[in-house]
């Protein structure tokens, strides 16, 4: 929260600096620290994520990639960030990972896509995809943050490193820890690898079918 108050209130001393101040005090921003909070519900959050401009990726993104699935889902999944498709569509993984995000759920979890929930570490899609840089991921996780209490998923899946990374605060190789069981405070985390590494390494399908046995076996519980 404290990145998403720094941009913010950077926001609002580049609008001054425009309107010609030179210097200011905080006082004019002397805001009580509700205007700060996220809303409690998805519509108003995704409404809020829309009309961000609080890091560069506001200025080459077509559309803002929220979130979306059943809003009570037990299962929820995390990619990196929307790429051109996503960017299109305003929707997350709608391209070619997308549909491997689909069979995973669909023929392996033999959950319905439409109950579960999907996300990414960024809403708005990097240039030339790369991955989000740390000020991006920080300066977007708020949102992600909110969704993850809104929703309460029992599950949290990363797909892939970058997922994990910025879940946990670990970069350890996502071949080293996919599969691993992780209880965090309100959710047990289980990383496996992103569906574009599975159209890229077509082999590593089988450990991703291992990491979705343990996690029907999670959802049981
Ligand atoms: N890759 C991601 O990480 N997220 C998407 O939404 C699409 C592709």
């Amino acid at each position: 929260m404290k990145n998403l108050k720094n941009a913010l209130l950077l926001k609002q001393l580049y609008l001054l600096k425009q309107l010609g101040y030179n210097y200011t005090s905080l006082t004019p921003f002397k805001e009580s620290e509700q205007s700060f909070t996220l809303p409690n519900r998805l519509d108003k959050l995704k409404s809020q994520a829309d009309e961000c401009h609080l890091c560069e990726l506001s200025k080459s993104r077509s559309s803002t990639v929220f979130g979306e699935g059943n809003p009570n889902a037990v299962l929820m999944f995390i990619g990196e960030a929307p790429s051109a498709a996503e960017d299109s569509a305003a929707k997350p993984f709608v391209g070619r990972s997308g549909e491997m995000l689909t069979k995973m759920i669909e023929n392996v979890l033999k959950v319905s896509r439409k109950d579960v929930y999907v996300s990414n570490i960024v809403k708005c899609k990097p240039a030339n995809n790369t991955a989000p840089t740390p000020t991006q991921a920080h300066t977007c996780q708020p949102y992600l943050l909110k969704e993850i209490e809104l929703v309460k998923p029992k599950i949290i899946i990363a797909l892939g490193a970058t997922a994990y990374h910025y879940l946990t605060g670990d970069d350890s190789d996502i071949s080293k820890i996919r599969g691993t069981v992780h209880k965090m405070e309100n959710y047990t985390l289980v990383p496996t690898y992103h569906p574009s590494y599975l159209l890229r390494n077509p082999s590593a399908k089988k450990d991703v079918f291992e990491d979705l046995k343990t996690i029907k076996d999670l959802i049981k519980d």
